[in-house]
């Protein structure tokens, strides 16, 4: 079994940088993967000899009109696709109410779920995930998308299980 992990977070997090670090085909065949639809980006990786697949979403604002609006919609869709979410923010914007409400509705929705705090570069990392910590999410990895700093860290935790 392939495992499948979504990307989720605001916009400008840093979800495609990622993305586009972690997988080498940046636009995966779905058609082996039943039950993926195509609105999402969908991606496969490899790490230490183990396949995945990884899926990028638009993103969400917070200032949607309903839970229903396109974008929050894909991410959510992601979320029930995934058997790993990676909940991404901005260390450097900390904590916001839309990292929040993702985290609360990933706490209702039972998905094993791993808190990327990105951007970690040039600020103190101790710190910045100190404030993340209050999500309620155990597993909290520092990264650094735009040079793959945490990046093995993270992977490793989140394919262990698989
Ligand atoms: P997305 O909207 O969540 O997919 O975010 P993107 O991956 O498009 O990144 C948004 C911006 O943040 C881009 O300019 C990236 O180069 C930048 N970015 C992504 N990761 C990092 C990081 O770790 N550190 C810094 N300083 N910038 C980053
Ligand atoms: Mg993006």
């Amino acid at each position: 079994m392939v495992p499948v992990i979504a990307l989720v977070g605001r916009p400008n997090v840093g979800k495609s940088t990622l993305f586009n670090r972690l997988t080498k085909s940046h636009d995966a065949l779905v058609a082996n993967y039943p039950g993926l639809t195509r609105d999402r980006k969908y991606g496969e990786g490899e790490f230490q000899g183990r396949r995945y697949m990884l899926i990028d979403t638009g993103g969400i604002t917070g200032e949607e009109e309903g839970i229903d609006s396109a974008m929050a919609m894909q991410s959510m869709q992601a979320i029930e696709e995934a058997d790993a979410v990676l909940l991404v923010v901005d260390s450097r914007d900390g904590l916001t109410p839309v990292d929040r409400r993702l985290a609360e509705e990933m706490r209702s929705n039972g998905r094993k779920v791993y808190l990327v705090a990105n951007k970690i570069d040039g600020i103190n990392p101790d710190v910045a995930m100190a404030e993340f910590f209050e999500l309620g999410i155990p597993e909290v990895y520092p990264t650094t998308a735009t040079h793959g700093r945490g990046v093995r860290q993270l992977m490793e935790a989140v394919l262990s299980p698989f």
